[in-house]
């Protein structure tokens, strides 16, 4: 059996409080006398979002200074490191740190610093906060991209948001050469990744688990290589999936939609990388083959320099070149 944790590979969906250890939490959370949310993962059944939100936010609130910033930053790109990631790309909303950290800027410098040479950073709004202030955040992320801000997104619920109010953000986003990175398709139906591509030029989509549900979209994906960012363990506890083996990984494949494996937020989730791809092996019935795929996807989808995507695409051919033992 191929040892997983050796596989080359990126994690392009990664939040920055949700990158966080759990004792890091804890000990945050004791330092400025907060109430920590209970550092396990969510029950694996159907969460409502405002559930999950809460929980993200309590989390986000022990994070107070630039110092914070840059430890919990550290420790995420260390422990990916440790499941064979080669390339991360964090995805930071600085809005919600700005009031305690001095404003947006000190906040993506703080990201930025930690990150420099080893990730890349994804400026987002949310789908819940107005046009206007994703407007805003892609001029930031605009200004920054010569420092390592790789790409513009959108999270959060994407339920009663008009698409095609964010395209201004988008174009703000493309003209500075930034990825359009967007959630799509997490509760809406297949129209709203397909309203991403051709609204937002969206390169990439956060999750985007329903357009397996329509062929139309799936071709468009296939046809313009849109790289869909699938997080197996976040599905099921918001119930958006019944289980891990109903995550359509291999149906995306097969359909030639590249898929690139992220973990989204593995301290509400409670795992890391290689556990996705083990997921991906165990549950969904992936051969070595559909892994290394699956890898390279990750590589060839995310805004890492050249260098470093041929450096690690080669080391995904040489993974699947060991013989079996
Ligand atoms: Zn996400």
């Amino acid at each position: 059996m191929r040892d997983l944790r050796y596989l080359p590979k990126a994690n392009l969906h990664l939040h920055l409080a949700g990158a966080m250890r759990p004792a890091t939490l804890a000990e945050l959370a004791a330092r400025y006398g907060l109430a920590a949310p209970p550092p396990v993962a969510l029950a694996r059944s159907g969460h409502s979002w405002a559930a999950f939100q809460s929980r993200y936010d309590a989390a986000r609130s022990v994070i107070r200074t630039a110092q914070d910033i840059a430890r919990v930053v550290d420790e995420a790109l260390a422990d990916d490191a440790e499941d064979g990631c080669g390339w991360v790309e964090l995805q930071v909303d600085p809005t919600g740190y700005a009031r305690l950290v001095g404003g947006l800027e000190p906040v993506l410098e703080a990201v930025l610093a930690a990150a420099a040479g080893r990730a890349g950073v994804i400026v987002a709004s949310s789908w819940a906060r107005p046009p206007a202030h994703a407007e805003r955040l892609a001029r930031l992320a605009a200004r920054y991209a010569p420092y390592g801000v790789v790409g513009f997104g959108l999270s959060n619920d994407e339920r009663g948001a008009r698409v095609a109010d964010f395209a201004p953000a988008f174009r703000v986003a493309a003209e500075a050469g930034l990825l359009g990175t967007p959630h799509a398709g997490f509760y809406e139906p297949a129209w709203h990744v397909r309203d991403c591509v051709t609204l937002l030029g969206a390169r990439r989509i956060g999750h985007g688990l329903t357009a397996t549900l329509d062929s139309a979209t799936l071709a468009l994906l296939a046809e313009r290589s849109v790289t869909l960012e699938i997080c197996p363990t976040s599905y099921p506890p918001l119930g958006v999936a019944p289980d891990l083996s109903a995550v359509p990984v291999r149906a995306l494949l097969a359909h030639g939609v590249p898929v690139a494996l992220g973990t989204d937020d593995p301290l509400l989730f409670g795992a890391g990388l290689v556990e996705q791809y083990q997921i991906a092996r165990d549950q969904l019935g992936c051969t070595d083959e559909e892994l290394a795929a699956l890898a390279a996807h990750s590589i060839a989808g995310s805004a890492a320099p050249a260098a470093v995507k041929a450096r690690l695409l080669a080391g995904v051919r040489d993974w699947l070149a060991i013989e079996e033992s």
